[in-house]
């Protein structure tokens, strides 16, 4: 069976004060009243990493994950975060290609490969975002263009590595705008999604690949989405900063 999954993508909110207190409420709402064996992971900004992977370390669920790195290994890169960085203070998963990280820092499909491979050289997993602006999804191309994505990025891997991926696909236009995919459009693209990666892969390993859809999912979506039949769970944007409501979407499973 497939990881069911919630991670959460703080972005770039909160202090680390304000962090710590999130964290810690997720972490303690999770062990009173998570039952599942569904993955939590928090996404938060670099400078909580090494305070939330303290906080975490107890609960056997609780991941976390960072929200880029540098694809190069080490060097004069002023500002930028190594993925040996990362690993060195325990991160689990590293969010890749999010579409805000494609659109305003121009990072590449080719780019991104290259950032995917540094995170598995680091022992890390990779939450692979893709996903089509309005435009593409009004122009009926809104496959191919995911599709695409997903092959210049990541069909490179091996199939040890890819078996291990989490993929996350968020519509640009559902992002923050409240506006959610219905169930029907997230299963119709994951299920897309699916049969790409197993005309590379072969099925049993697509079948192990978990997908999660993200844009607007909240506690009062969560159940209907996560319902499809290819939707191993959400990473969620603004839902992950209130811990009730962050908690009751790992519970909609
Ligand atoms: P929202 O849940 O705020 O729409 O953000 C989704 C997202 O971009 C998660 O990476």
């Amino acid at each position: 069976m497939r990881d069911k999954i919630v991670a959460g993508n703080w972005k770039m909110h909160k202090t680390l004060e304000e962090g710590k207190i999130l964290a810690s409420e997720v972490v303690n709402i999770v062990t009173d009243e998570v039952n599942s064996d569904a993955k939590v992971i928090l996404g938060t900004p670099f400078v909580h990493l090494d305070s939330v992977s303290k906080l975490i370390k107890d609960s056997a669920n609780v991941f976390i994950a960072a929200q880029n790195c540098s694809e190069h290994e080490q060097g004069a890169y002023t500002g930028e975060i190594s993925a040996a960085m990362l690993a060195s203070m325990g991160v689990d998963y590293v969010i890749l290609g999010h579409s805000e990280r494609r659109e305003y820092f121009n990072e590449s499909n080719e780019q991104l490969a290259a950032k995917v491979d540094k995170v598995y050289e680091h022992g890390m997993i990779p939450i692979f975002c893709c996903g089509e602006a309005l435009d593409i999804r009004e122009a009926g191309t809104e496959v191919d263009f995911v599709c695409q994505q997903l092959t210049e990025s990541i069909f490179h891997l091996s199939n040890e590595q890819f078996e291990k991926i989490v993929i996350a696909y968020e519509p640009i236009w559902a992002i923050g705008t409240g506006r959610t995919a219905s169930s029907e459009q997230a299963q119709e693209m994951h299920d897309a999604i699916r049969k790409h990666l197993a005309s590379k892969y072969g099925q049993e390993i697509a079948d192990k690949v978990s997908i999660l859809y993200g844009g607007s999912c909240k506690p009062s979506n969560a159940k209907e989405i996560f319902a499809g039949k290819d939707v191993d769970g959400g990473l969620i944007g603004g839902a992950s900063l209130v811990a009730r409501d962050f908690v009751d979407i790992v519970k909609s499973f």
